[in-house]
């Protein structure tokens, strides 16, 4: 899988490219990254790439030229990539895209900076634009981060079992639970204990236990994802006679 960053600030990369999980797989080479900073794709000697906007109002915006050109830069040998704008109007990224993200070839993933980017750009070289989340921030460097990070952690290898992601959050796509809280060593802390189920060895009565717990969570915090999960037919019987149990 190879990711290619459009963006300012091409040093901010190294956060997903050198450390942690993602770091790892960097180093067995599961994934790469090139990064293409729009300034490089400038011809004015200011190294000019951003404007002010067409018909008033604060900021700048990207301008479209240095951006295309890095666009057709990193799409020289892979013509064939998805190109992703980072943006708040964008689709809500998820685990879905994430996974699709994973079982793909990868893409280009383009930052914006300031107001935005000239909308020429977007309608000739962008085939997707995703969001974060409804906030926003000051540029796409963060998301691009994150999606690079959701997407390589799911390659085969990228964890090893101790690290499955299996018990994820959102695992089985849009109808996966929350997950159940986690504890490790000390069994008491500060006057506290682990719960007792899964102090037992018992590994029914500990699935029990997590799967009770994913689902009063999910159903405290995210009641759209019981409902999904329902839909989907991932609730078994003793699923619904445990959230019933709940709300009485
Ligand atoms: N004026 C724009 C926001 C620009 S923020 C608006 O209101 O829609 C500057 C850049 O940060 C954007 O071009 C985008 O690339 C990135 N960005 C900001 N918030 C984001 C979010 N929630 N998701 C993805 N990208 C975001």
């Amino acid at each position: 899988m190879r990711f290619d960053v459009i963006s300012l600030f091409p040093e901010l990369f190294s956060a997903v490219r050198d450390h942690g999980v993602t770091g790892r797989a960097h180093r067995q080479g599961l994934w790469s990254l090139r990064v293409w900073n729009p300034r490089d794709f400038t011809h004015d000697v200011h190294r000019t790439v951003d404007d002010r906007p067409y018909g008033g109002g604060p900021g700048m915006v990207m301008m479209a030229q240095p951006l295309e050109e890095a666009v057709h830069a990193a799409q020289a040998d892979r013509a064939d990539a998805p190109v992703w704008l980072m943006s708040p109007t964008g689709r809500r990224f998820d685990q879905r895209m994430a996974q699709e993200l994973s079982e793909g070839r990868g893409a280009i993933l383009v930052c914006g900076r300031y107001e935005g980017v000239d909308q020429r750009f977007i309608r000739r070289c962008v085939t997707h634009e995703v969001s974060m989340g409804d906030f926003v921030l000051s540029g796409g460097e963060i998301p691009a981060l994150a999606i690079m990070d959701s997407a390589v952690r799911l390659l085969p290898g990228a964890l090893n079992d101790r690290e499955s992601a299996h018990q994820d959050s959102f695992h089985e796509t849009l109808t996966g639970l929350l997950d159940s809280p986690h504890y490790t060593r000390p069994e008491v802390y500060q006057g506290e204990s682990v719960p007792p189920e899964l102090l037992s060895g018992h590994h029914a009565n500990i699935a029990l236990w997590r799967r009770r717990q994913s689902l009063a969570l999910t159903l405290a915090r995210r009641p759209d994802l019981i409902e999904a999960a329902r839909a989907a037919g991932r609730l078994s019987k003793a699923d619904e006679a445990f959230l019933a149990s709940l709300k009485h």
